[in-house]
């Protein structure tokens, strides 16, 4: 019987396999962290072996050696840089790729605010899927479309994690001069059942459904560090790092297994390009650091060459070398919490408003800790 991962670490959950089956035999199964893993129906696999040759945690990567150019950027058009997460390349990204009549796929709610990757074909659907979501998105049925589309000779711009770009990838097995792959500088995933309960959570607490919750809003003008949800109708924000799912995530307590043993916290990727934040603007270019988000841009072949020449008249922009962009998630893994498997104990057996406590706890004992040692 074929396995596709013999522990946790060795499937990072990208869906790739489960678009390449053909004998619809595998489907996925969240765990009892929340996370969505793959699992094969016997009476169904006929052994191919196809899913295997798609999982990029298996395939070695075809990074090559190659001349990258690293940018600092900002769209030039205010309100789509205040829209977005860091300094609104993407959407600059979207917009190009409208222009030649083709379809953008990125990670937008579902009405049960769920992430899920999705197509969208117009600046008006931008919006969707414009911002950071700190959520593993669902990829089911994305690399079969973006192939279907590419099949039709339409221009495709997927972004997403560097998983789900290797997988999607591997999934394709030829390069297509249409399909423009944009993968982000990744601290890791958190668990999509955390975020579903704390969802449940906020409702309750305020009494309606949500229908929006941003994790990086910028209209309090201070660079996206307030997040802000939507409850009923009605508002609430906050600073990001009071907030309880957000703490859960920056303090490493509900990443993917697999997130700690990234192989893509590098520069090294087999995208066209990668999109973050330029961590240290202040100190490598504090003349235009105004705190609303200055994307980092890494071009790696020569089409996203040939695309940032189309594109750089709508951007402010400087070069600068890879020294300046080398954040932590460029150069290694986030490291797991020291207290995530007692966490995780707690998640798997409590409520949720007792988990929420109970991480109150643990974190206000690191913060004795903390102290203590100092
Ligand atoms: C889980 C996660 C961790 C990140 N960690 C870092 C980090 O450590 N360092 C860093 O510099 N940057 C990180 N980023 C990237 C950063 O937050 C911005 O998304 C990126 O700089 C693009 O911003 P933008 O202004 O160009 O576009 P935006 O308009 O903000 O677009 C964001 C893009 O990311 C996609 N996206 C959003 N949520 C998800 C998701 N859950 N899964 C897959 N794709 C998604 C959207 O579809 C869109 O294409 C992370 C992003 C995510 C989703
Ligand atoms: S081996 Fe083939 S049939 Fe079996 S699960 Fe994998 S892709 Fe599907
Ligand atoms: S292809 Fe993706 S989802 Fe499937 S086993 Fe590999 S990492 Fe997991
Ligand atoms: S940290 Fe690595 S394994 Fe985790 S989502 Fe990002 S790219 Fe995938």
């Amino acid at each position: 019987m074929r396995k596709l991962y013999a522990k946790k670490e060795e499937c990072c959950g990208c869906g790739a396999c489960l678009d390449i089956c053909g004998k619809e035999a595998i489907r996925m199964v969240v765990d009892r962290e929340g996370f969505r893993y793959p699992k094969i129906d016997k009476n169904l696999c006929i052994d191919c072996g196809r899913c295997e040759e798609v999982c990029p945690v298996k395939k070695k990567g075809a990074e090559k050696e190659m001349h990258r150019q690293y940018f600092g950027v900002q769209a030039k058009e205010e309100k789509v840089r205040y829209a977005s997460s860091s300094g609104g390349m993407f959407p600059v990204l979207a917009e190009y790729v409208f222009r030649q009549q083709g379809v953008v796929y990125g990670a937008a709610y579902d009405k049960n605010m769920r992430v899920v990757h999705r197509e969208i074909h117009n600046r008006e659907e931008l919006d969707a899927v414009k911002r950071t979501k700190y959520v593993q998105s669902s990829m089911k049925g994305i690399c079969r479309r973006i192939e279907a589309r590419l099949k039709e000779e339409q221009w495709v711009l997927f972004c997403g994690t560097p998983c789900q770009a290797e997988g999607l990838r591997l999934y394709l097995k030829k390069p297509y001069p249409k399909l423009i792959t944009a993968d982000l500088v990744c601290y890791g995933v958190p668990s999509p059942g955390i975020w579903g309960d704390y969802v449940k959570h906020l409702e309750g607490k305020h009494g309606g459904k949500m229908t929006d919750f941003s994790f990086r809003d910028k209209r309090m003008r201070d660079s996206g560090h307030t997040c802000a949800y939507v409850v009923g109708g009605k508002e609430y924000s906050g600073s990001l790092y009071a907030d309880a799912y957000c703490r859960m995530y920056f303090t490493n307590h509900i990443l993917r297994p697999s997130c700690h043993q990234c192989r893509f916290c590098t520069v090294e990727r087999s995208s066209d390009l990668t999109i973050g934040d330029f961590w240290g603007i202040e100190k490598v270019k504090p003349e235009i650091d105004d705190g609303m988000g200055t994307s980092l841009v890494i071009l790696h072949t020569d089409k996203a060459k040939e695309i940032w020449k189309a594109v750089q008249e709508e951007l402010s922009w400087f070069e600068c070398g890879e020294k300046d962009v080398l954040q932590p998630r460029l150069s290694g893994p986030t490291e797991s919490a020291k207290s995530r498997g007692i966490f995780m104990g707690f998640y798997r057996v409590l409520p949720f408003s007792q988990v929420l406590r109970l991480y109150q706890v643990l974190a206000s004992g690191r913060a004795l800790l903390k102290k203590i040692k100092k």
